[in-house]
């Protein structure tokens, strides 16, 4: 039985919850939300330091893994992504960065018209609430807190190191365009405040929006070069749902463009290997995928770190009796503490690398298990903010349950291995600051504060992890020949179809992408809202 609607959205997560609020304000517009993922009503969804425990949980995250690397001596990459309400933002790390003024300018100059830093910026601070305990600025739904007064005593180590190398220590990092600050969260409370619980959860009951969870969308229906319905499937039955004014793809930057690729939209050759009938070539569709790269090094210390609260069982159940009594202690506060961007060289025109600097020593294996140590440690991670490699998502299957290949394609052009060099070396500078030296009993890496230039480019590339921010595989752009969709998220050559979701962007942006990825899609819902009057 058909269903019809004005608008379906496809994934609720960071994006698609936003989508789901603005379109079905006006009660008229009928809307339809479908989630292959469950619900978020889980405690280590809502505890900010549950992050370890979702990271790998298949009742909440796809668990995806990429193709060998070639750069990284053909490594494979363990990639999470939400897979449940909320989608990543339900199971991220909860930093909260804008991203720096180049990196929109450089979204206008790839053809995304109007995506300059001023409009932006006006969108950032309609959405934004922060909270601190002094003052509460803006009156957004999006809570940001900012949490220092409440982050571990070690921290203050990193401060004074940034100050030993001249860094400026700001207060607010969402804001703030340079120098190691504490990180402010999107948590509320003592608890995770994703997307759905800014956006979704709020007006759930509203007899206009109708959600569908567990509802995996297989394709989307095309005539006419027009956009008309989706095929779905709950519990193994298929179901067919039709849209009279747009669907939009909001399934994140590997699902939007395995679903359209699936859909018949793609590049012609990658369709054909999955025997897929062509309805709309589009070379781009899944290409052009950017992510984040960063290098960690950790420390033993004769300081107490988080490692002496949560790395026993004591401590643990400690720690748990603290949270579940009051929202305090350590599961209170997210992973990251002190984040910032620093520039590589006194001569970089603009802060090139994003350094996170944690009270805790920690590690993940390829599956996404998390491993605490027991004794006391620290890391220092350097991450080059605006890497210059594309890789791409294509699929190699028909069949939606096949994850698509996912090449990363890592440290493909020269300035990225240049970039990675850098990094490496501010952890070095990082580590070799009085401070850090005075409170290290032991670099796990001992010969790293020794490394030259080649050696840090090896290391990287034996070392280097994804910070968890794929992007771009359905980018904004000025024709079908560079790009997917246009600067109003609509896909080139399509009637009644955008994306809208961190595969929208035109390049990554600098620091972590949830807060981007949830502008973008508030200034998407009010050009749909404009485009359908
Ligand atoms: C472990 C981790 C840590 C991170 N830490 C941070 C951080 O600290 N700060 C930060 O800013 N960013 C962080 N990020 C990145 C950030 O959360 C994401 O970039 C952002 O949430 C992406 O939003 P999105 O809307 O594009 O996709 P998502 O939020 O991933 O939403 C896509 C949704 O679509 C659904 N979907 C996919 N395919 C289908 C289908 N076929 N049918 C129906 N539904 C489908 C998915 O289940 C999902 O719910 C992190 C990400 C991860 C995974």
């Amino acid at each position: 039985m058909t269903k019809h609607f004005d608008y379906i959205i496809i994934g609720a997560g960071s994006a698609g919850c936003i989508l789901a609020n603005k379109l079905s304000e006006n009660l008229k517009n009928n809307v339809l939300l479908l989630e292959a993922g469950g619900s978020d009503q889980r405690f280590w969804i809502k505890t900010p330091l549950g992050y370890a425990f979702t990271y790998n949980d298949p009742k909440v995250n796809w668990r995806y893994n990429t193709e060998p690397d070639k750069n990284l001596y053909e490594r494979t990459a363990y990639w999470p992504r939400g897979k449940v309400i909320g989608g990543s933002s339900s199971i991220n790390a909860m930093a909260y960065f804008r991203g720096l003024e180049n990196d929109f300018t450089d979204w206008e100059n790839a053809g995304a018209k109007n995506w300059g830093w001023d409009n932006v910026l006006k969108t950032y601070q309609a959405i934004e609430k922060h909270v601190s305990k002094k003052e509460i600025v803006g009156d957004g739904p999006i809570q940001i807190s900012d949490l220092s007064e409440h982050m571990h005593p070690f921290t203050k180590n990193f401060m004074s190191a940034a100050k030993e190398l001249n860094w400026p220590t700001p207060k607010n990092t969402p804001i703030a365009t340079e120098g190691l600050g504490y990180v402010h969260n999107t948590t509320k409370n003592g608890k995770r405040f994703s997307s759905a619980d800014a956006f979704l959860h709020p007006i759930k009951n509203r007899k206009n929006l109708h959600i569908i969870k567990n509802a995996t969308v297989e394709k989307i229906i095309i005539e006419n070069l027009q956009a008309k319905g989706v095929i779905y499937k709950v519990n193994n039955i298929k179901k067919y749902a039709d849209a009279n004014k747009e669907i939009i793809l909001s399934a994140g930057a590997i699902g939007s463009p395995q679903i359209l690729q699936l859909s018949g939209v793609g590049p012609k050759e990658i369709l054909k290997k999955s025997d897929v009938k062509l309805i709309h070539h589009s070379p781009e569709v899944g290409q052009g995928l950017q992510d984040h790269l960063a290098i960690t090094k950790y420390f033993s210390t004769h300081e107490r770190t988080l490692n002496a609260e949560i790395g026993n069982i004591f401590g643990k159940i400690i720690a748990g009796f603290k949270y579940i009594i009051n929202k305090s202690g350590p599961l209170s506060i997210p992973v990251n503490q002190t984040s910032g961007f620093v520039r590589s060289e006194t001569k970089s025109t603009v802060p090139d690398i994003q350094i996170y600097a944690n009270p805790i020593a920690y590690s993940t294996d390829n599956s996404g298990k998390t491993y605490v140590d027991k004794k006391s440690g620290f890391l220092i991670s350097a991450q080059p903010t605006r890497p210059t490699s594309r890789g791409s998502i294509n699929i190699q299957s028909p069949d939606i349950n096949i994850p698509p290949l996912i090449n990363a394609n890592s440290l493909d052009t020269k300035d990225d291995q240049l970039m990675a060099i850098k990094a490496g070396k501010i952890i070095q500078q990082i580590s070799n600051t009085n401070v850090i030296k005075s409170v290290t009993t032991k670099a796990f890496d001992t010969n790293f504060i020794n490394f030259n230039d080649n050696d840090l480019l090896n290391n990287f590339c034996e070392y280097a992890s994804t910070v968890y921010h794929p992007c771009c595989t359905c980018r904004m752009g000025n024709s079908i020949n560079d790009s997917v969709i246009n600067h109003r998220l609509q896909i080139h050559g399509l009637k009644n179809i955008r994306v809208v979701d961190a595969s929208s962007f035109p390049n990554i942006t600098s620091g972590n992408i949830n807060a981007p990825t949830m502008m973008l899609a508030y200034r998407a819902s009010e050009m749909i809202l404009e485009d359908n009057i």
